[in-house]
């Protein structure tokens, strides 16, 4: 007799969800995705990919602006763009950041905003058809479980109702991603004061821009705005920006952004925004005002989790309101899997997809992996970009974790000079015992590409003899890895104290 095939309901078709249809149709089980505002999720249509798309932009930017250093005389632009940028500098030399005379005028928002849609609208598509290529049944509407009331002898331990239909399943993934944050005493209006998914919505480019939040995503929209040439003031409650990441990354990006003409305030937190004539003012706790013509507000995610019945089904949310689950994706109730943003386990998309995946391969009986933090790879879209992967310098620092580390800035990188910009740098964790890579931060232009190196060494065990005798292009970027692995590998050498260039 054949085994009966397994039903299974997700809430949710961002990466989290539809990835998990995939893994779940491959093996064999009947897969419904219910999604309320588009397949892809706010990953593809709101977060994600319009963000990277707009930063794609912002790139070309940097690299017009640095262009006269190259050579490049852009006609027309009296040297716009090309002034007064000293060689290696990217650009940032003094009268060229922020936007010289008229640059922001290069840019034709209401244009990229429309191909930031479009390519976001495609993307879905995308996901549409490779959905339904799988025959993944897709039902518009929002889900949420309930009691079963179909009778019992019918398959199906769980139940969703979208509307009036009642799905029934054995398993459920809950995928429903977050919101962004919005404080009491500073309402988004989407036309002044906005939250990161009404950027693409304005038909211009904000001369004045305050962002409000200096993590990852505040950060990001700093930097490419600063480069589409809006005015940047940063809000910064801590010390200094993106105070979760590595610290020689995080000052080499505010050098950057300081350089360039930014405002960055730090230890400074907004109390309130409001609408004060044609602008904005943004109230500090300590008093002081920021004026602009624009407020981004990036002060967080919250779980969308409030109405989906979790309560009734059993489903535990831990303190912070997001949906507790174990390493390999399960809830408080039997049969129900999370994944991605709602649990809050990182706040990225390969990890909401591979717990996703990971949900469905244990769902359904497969071999799996339970996720690993430790060996997820991240960057951080700004310019330059910064990728991490592995352990980090605070695990190291307290004691946590045995490592040696080696830095080299990228500022002695032969193709760095080539290529004209002088920020950033490599660095790589290793164990002083084994010499296993355990970790590692590229600050670079595509760093984001650049850590895949120290991904596979991270994930395949590899120590720092392995990866310094592979072999690197010359001239390249990724040459400097293969050099930082050399220099951890040579034990008679006396190394720089730990954080200083081993140069
Ligand atoms: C500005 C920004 C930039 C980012 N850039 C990156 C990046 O470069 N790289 C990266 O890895 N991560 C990035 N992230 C994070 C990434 O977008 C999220 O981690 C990812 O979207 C999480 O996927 P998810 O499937 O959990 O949820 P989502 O992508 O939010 O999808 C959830 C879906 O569920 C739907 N839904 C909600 N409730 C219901 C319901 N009751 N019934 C039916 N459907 C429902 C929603 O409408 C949505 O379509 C970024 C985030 C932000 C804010």
């Amino acid at each position: 007799m054949s085994k009966p095939q397994t039903s299974v309901v997700i809430l949710g078709g961002g990466p989290g969800g539809y990835e998990a249809a995939l893994v779940a149709a491959q093996l064999g089980a009947r897969v419904t995705v219910v999604d309320s505002d588009g397949l892809g999720g706010a990953c593809v249509l709101t977060d994600c990919v319009p963000s990277k798309t707009l930063i794609a932009t912002s790139e070309t930017m940097v690299l017009l602006r640095g262009s006269a250093s190259l050579g490049i005389e852009i006609p027309g632009t009296g040297g716009a763009g090309n002034g007064g940028a000293g060689a290696g500098d990217r650009g940032a030399g003094a009268g060229t950041w922020p936007g010289g005379p008229g640059e922001r005028d290069w840019i034709d928002a209401p244009r990229l905003y429309r191909r930031v849609k479009d390519l976001a609208q495609a993307q879905s598509a995308d996901v549409g058809a490779r959905l339904a290529a799988e025959g993944v049944e897709v039902v518009v509407g929002r889900g949420r479980l309930t009691r079963r009331t179909r009778p019992a002898r019918l398959a199906g331990a769980h139940a969703v109702v979208v509307g009036d239909r009642e799905i029934v399943a054995d398993v459920v993934l809950i995928a429903t991603g977050g919101l962004p944050r919005v404080m009491a005493s500073a309402k988004p209006d989407g036309k002044r004061i906005l939250t990161w998914r009404q950027l693409y919505d304005l038909d211009e480019l904000p001369a004045e821009l305050i962002v409000v939040g200096s993590g990852v995503t505040g950060a990001e929209f700093a930097s490419a705005y600063q480069a589409l040439g809006s005015q940047v003031t940063l809000i910064s409650s801590r010390e200094r920006v993106l105070p979760q990441e590595d610290a020689d990354a995080a000052m080499v990006v505010e050098d950057v952004f300081k350089r360039r003409g930014m405002t960055v305030l730090s230890r400074s937190r907004a109390a309130a925004v409001r609408r004060e004539g044609g602008g904005v003012l943004v109230t500090l706790t300590d008093g002081r005002a920021v004026r602009g013509t624009h407020c981004l507000l990036t002060v967080g995610v919250v779980p969308a989790v409030g109405g989906i019945g979790l309560a009734r089904a059993g489903v535990t949310l831990n303190d912070r309101g997001f949906i507790e689950v174990d390493r390999v994706s399960r809830t408080s109730a039997p049969g129900v899997y999370a994944a991605g943003d709602c649990t809050g386990v990182q706040m990225l998309a390969s990890v909401a997809a591979m717990q996703g995946r990971i949900a469905m391969w244990h769902a359904l009986g497969e071999a799996v992996q339970p996720l690993r933090l430790d060996h997820v790879a991240a960057t951080i879209f700004t310019e330059p970009e910064i990728a991490t992967v592995g352990v980090d310098e605070t695990m190291i620092e307290s004691g946590q974790v045995k490592a040696e580390a080696v830095m080299l800035p990228l500022a002695t990188n032969p193709r760095a000079k080539m290529q004209g910009f002088r920020d950033g740098f490599v660095k790589l964790f290793a164990s002083p015992r084994s010499g296993r890579i355990l970790g590692g931060v590229v600050v670079a232009p595509r760093a984001s590409e650049l850590i895949l190196a120290v991904s596979i060494a991270v994930e395949q065990l590899l120590t720092v003899d392995q990866l310094a005798h592979t072999f690197s292009v010359y001239p390249s970027l990724s040459g400097s890895l293969t050099e930082a692995a050399r220099r951890l590998m040579l034990p008679a050498r006396p190394r720089a104290p730990f954080g200083e260039p081993a140069q």
